[in-house]
C-alpha cells in the first residue's frame, strides 16, 4: 500500500505529477481545513487523524492502524508541528540570462579561488527563481494580475502613478509596502478591469540583491551611483550564500549592467565555540556578540578574527581571546615603558632625527624590522589577505619587547643630561622607539581601531602638532628604505638562536642566567657565521651572563664540564663549573633582584633612591653576604639606586620581608629616601 497526498508535500506532488494524479489541497494558510472539506473543515491538519480512520472504517477501506516513526518538521523557534501546503508563487524564468550571469562571475576574483566553480555549479544547474513568499511584510511584488489572464509588472512609481485608475490618494506619500501601496489599482490593458496588486511580497534575496543598485541612488542619481559601482570588495560566509546572495546580486546586476558588481569576494567560514562544535544556546556554548566585546572587548576580537584563515572554521572562545589579549599585553608594556621614560626625561622623541648612521646597530636592525612588516602588511592588505598580519605583529612585538626594549633598556634609565639634544645616544633610542611605536599603531589601526587610537592620541598627538587629529586620518606606514638592513637582520637571527641555545643549555644544567658562568663555547657552520657572531660577542656574552666567548671547530668535541645544547649546524655549551668569584656575583645579582622585586610590591616609582638593610641569618650566610657585596657593592647600589645600605634596621620600613637568596636566608628591608 502506497500513501500519497500530491498536495501536501514535494516528493508526494512530483510522483503525484509523473502518475497524472489529482493533487488535493485541502488546508488553507492558517493550516485549518478549508470550508470546502466537510466535516473537517476549520479543524487543524493535526486534530482529524482520529476521524479520518472512522471515516476509512466505515468505508471498509481500513487495513490496520500502527504507530511508526518518521521525520517531521517543526518550526526551529517555536518548535509547532508544520504542513506542506501547496501554493502558487512566482518565478522568473533563469534559462535566458543564466550565460550571462555566468559570464558575470567568471570577471570577477573570488577569494578563495574555488569559490568561482562552486558559483558557477549552481549558475548551471539552478532552476527558475521563486521570488515570492507568503508574507505580510516585505518587498511588495508589482505584479498585477487580471481576472482575464493578463499579467503585468510596474516597473516604477511614476509608472504606477499614470496606470492608476483608483487608490493613488490614499498610497501617495507612503512607501511601496502593504497595505497603502495595495490600495492603488490599474487599468488592465486588456480588458480594462480594475486590478489589485497580487498579495505576495518579494523574497528577501531579491532586496539584498538590488543593495549595490538601491544603496547607492541608482534610479535618481546614476553619476554618484557610477562613482561607486563597482564595489572593490565584498564579503559574506560562504555556506549558503552561493544560492542566495552571492546568486542575488549577480542575477540582478547582470540583468541591469551585464556585469557582476563587485571586483573581489572573499568567502568565510563559520564562527564555531573553542573545541569546533556548533554554537548554540540549548547546548550552553554559545558566545553573544555582546558578551564576548563586553568581556575580551571588540579590538581583540577583530584581532582573532582577522588573524585566522577564512576558509576553515574558527574555534572562538575565551581561551582564544585571553591568549591573543596576553600578547596584546606585551605591545602595552612596550607602550608604558616608553611613555614612562619619555615623561620622565622631560623629551620630545618627534623632535630627534638623527641619519641611519648615528644609530646604534640595534636601532637600526628594529627599524629594518618595522620595515619588513610595514612591507608584508602592505602587500597582505592590498591582497585582501589580512590573516598574515597580525602574526608578523605579534613577532614584531616579541622582537621590539624581548630584544630591542630589553637590550637597550640601559639607554633609557641612565640618567638624562638636562635637555637631551641630537648629539646624546639616548636621543638614538627614543628617535628608535618612537618610530617603531608610532609606525606600529597607524599599521593595526585597520586591525584594532581602539587601541590604535587611544595609543596614538597619548603618543603621537602631544608630541607632534602637525599629526592628523586621529589615528584613521594619517597614511598606512611606508618603508623607509635607508632603513633597510638585511644583512643586520640576519647577524641579529643568529645571534638570538645562539643565544636561545645557550639558554637550554643552562636550562639542562640548572643554571639561572643571573648566576655568570665563566665560559661558552659555540659551533657554527663555519669562518663566516664564526665572523658574524664575532661582531655581537659583547651581547652573546651579556645575554648569557659569561666572561669568555670562545669557538669550536665543526665535528670538535666539547670538554667535560660543558653542558651543549644542539640545533641541526649549530652547538651551544656553557662551562657548569663555578668558582667562588663568579658564586659571588651571582649572589649579587639575585640579591638585586630580590630587592628589584620589592621596590615593585613596595610601590616606589623607577626613579626613587632608597634605603637598604640586609641582615644574614646565621653565620655562614652572614660571611657569604659579606663576601659578595664587599665585591659588588657599587653594582647592587647602582642597579637598585640604593642611597646607602644601612648597617641598623631601618627605622620606618616601607616593606621588610624575610626570605632566600640563592639559598641562604636573608632579611630585607627598604624605605624611601629623604631627596
Ligand atoms: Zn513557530
Ligand atoms: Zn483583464
Amino acid at each position: 500500500i502506497v500513501h500519497i497526498a500530491p498536495g501536501c508535500g514535494k516528493e508526494d506532488f512530483l510522483l503525484g505529477r509523473e502518475h497524472g494524479l489529482s493533487v488535493i489541497a485541502p488546508l488553507g494558510e492558517d493550516g485549518r481545513f478549508r470550508d470546502d472539506f466537510a466535516p473537517f473543515a476549520g479543524r487543524g491538519a493535526a486534530e482529524v487523524a482520529p476521524d479520518i480512520f472512522g471515516g476509512l472504517e466505515a468505508k471498509g477501506l481500513l487495513f490496520k492502524v500502527e504507530d511508526y516513526r518518521h521525520r517531521y518538521p517543526v518550526c526551529w523557534r517555536c518548535g509547532d508541528e508544520l504542513v506542506f501546503r501547496l501554493v502558487d508563487e512566482w518565478f522568473i524564468a533563469m534559462d535566458p540570462v543564466r550565460e550571462q550571469i555566468m559570464a558575470s562571475a567568471r570577471e570577477v576574483r573570488w577569494i578563495p579561488e574555488y569559490g568561482l566553480e562552486r558559483e558557477l555549479d549552481w549558475l548551471r544547474n539552478m532552476s527558475d527563481w521563486c521570488i515570492s513568499k507568503k508574507r505580510y511584510w516585505g518587498l511588495a511584488l508589482p505584479i498585477y494580475r487580471c481576472e482575464c489572464g493578463r499579467f503585468e509588472v510596474i516597473g516604477s512609481r511614476e509608472e504606477l502613478r499614470e496606470r492608476a485608475v483608483e487608490g493613488w490618494e490614499r498610497f501617495d506619500g507612503h512607501s511601496p509596502h502593504r497595505p497603502w501601496v495595495d490600495e492603488v489599482k490599474v487599468a488592465c490593458a486588456d480588458c480594462g478591469a480594475a486590478v489589485g496588486r497580487v498579495k505576495d511580497v518579494g523574497n528577501p534575496w531579491l532586496d539584498a540583491g538590488i543593495v549595490p543598485f538601491s544603496t547607492n541612488r541608482y534610479l535618481d542619481d546614476r553619476e554618484f551611483w557610477r562613482e561607486w559601482f563597482p564595489a572593490d570588495f565584498i564579503t559574506e560566509c560562504f555556506p549558503g550564500q552561493f544560492r542566495n546572495w552571492f546568486y542575488a546580486i549577480l542575477a540582478m546586476s547582470t540583468v541591469l549592467e551585464n556585469r557582476a558588481p563587485f571586483r573581489v569576494l572573499l568567502g568565510h567560514a563559520l564562527v564555531k565555540d573553542e573545541k569546533g562544535r556548533e554554537m548554540h544556546k540549548s547546548a550552553g556554548n554559545a558566545i553573544s556578540f555582546e558578551v564576548a566585546a563586553d568581556k575580551m572587548g571588540a579590538d581583540v576580537m577583530r584581532w582573532v578574527f582577522l588573524g585566522h584563515n577564512p576558509t576553515q572554521h574558527l574555534s572562538f572562545g575565551f581561551g582564544v581571546g585571553r591568549e591573543a589579549e596576553r600578547k596584546l599585553l606585551t605591545l602595552w608594556n612596550v607602550y608604558s615603558f616608553f611613555v614612562t621614560y619619555a615623561e620622565i626625561d622631560g623629551v620630545n622623541p618627534a623632535e630627534f632625527n638623527l641619519p641611519a648612521e648615528r644609530l646604534q646597530p640595534l636601532d637600526r636592525w628594529v627599524r629594518s624590522r618595522f620595515n619588513a612588516l610595514a612591507r608584508l602588511a602592505r602587500e597582505k592588505l592590498d591582497e585582501f589577505d589580512p590573516s598574515a598580519v597580525p602574526r608578523a605583529v605579534e613577532t614584531f612585538i616579541d622582537d621590539l619587547s624581548t630584544w630591542y626594549v630589553r637590550r637597550n633598556r640601559r639607554r633609557f634609565w641612565k640618567p638624562a643630561r638636562s635637555g637631551i639634544t641630537d648629539d646624546d645616544d639616548k636621543a638614538a633610542a627614543y628617535q628608535s622607539l618612537y618610530a617603531c611605536l608610532s609606525g606600529l599603531v597607524r599599521l593595526i589601526a585597520p586591525f584594532m581601531p581602539f587601541l590604535a587610537e587611544e595609543m596614538y592620541q597619548n603618543l603621537v598627538r602631544p608630541c607632534d602638532p602637525t599629526a592628523p587629529e586621529s589615528v584613521h586620518l594619517c597614511a598606512f606606514p611606508e618603508p623607509d628604505p635607508a632603513l633597510d638592513a638585511p644583512e643586520l637582520e640576519d647577524e641579529v637571527a643568529l645571534v638570538r638562536s645562539v643565544v636561545s641555545l645557550g639558554h637550554s643549555a643552562r636550562e639542562k644544567a640548572r643554571r639561572k642566567v643571573r648566576q655568570p658562568l665563566a665560559s661558552v663555547i659555540i659551533t657554527v657552520a663555519g669562518a663566516d657565521e664564526r665572523d658574524r657572531c664575532l661582531r655581537h660577542a659583547d651581547v652573546v656574552r651579556e645575554e648569557l651572563n659569561v666572561r669568555e666567548l670562545l669557538f669550536n671547530e665543526p665535528g670538535a668535541e666539547f670538554p667535560p664540564d660543558y653542558e651543549v645544547a644542539r640545533d641541526p649546524g649549530r652547538a651551544v655549551g656553557v662551562n657548569t663549573r663555578l668558582t667562588r668569584e663568579l658564586e659571588n656575583e651571582g649572589l649579587a645579582r639575585e640579591l638585586v633582584h630580590k630587592i628589584q622585586n620589592l621596590r615593585k610590591q613596595a610601590g616606589f616609582n623607577v626613579t626613587d633612591r632608597i634605603l637598604l638593610y640586609c641582615a644574614a641569618d646565621g653565620a655562614e650566610a652572614a660571611g657569604r653576604f659579606a663576601e659578595a657585596l664587599a665585591a659588588h657593592h657599587d653594582y647592587v647600589t647602582r642597579e637598585t639606586l640604593t642611597l646607602k645600605i644601612s648597617p641598623e634596621p631601618l627605622a620606618v620600613p616601607a616593606i621588610e620581608r624575610g626570605l632566600e637568596v640563592n639559598g641562604l636566608p636573608v632579611r630585607l628591608a627598604l624605605a624611601r629616601a629623604e631627596s
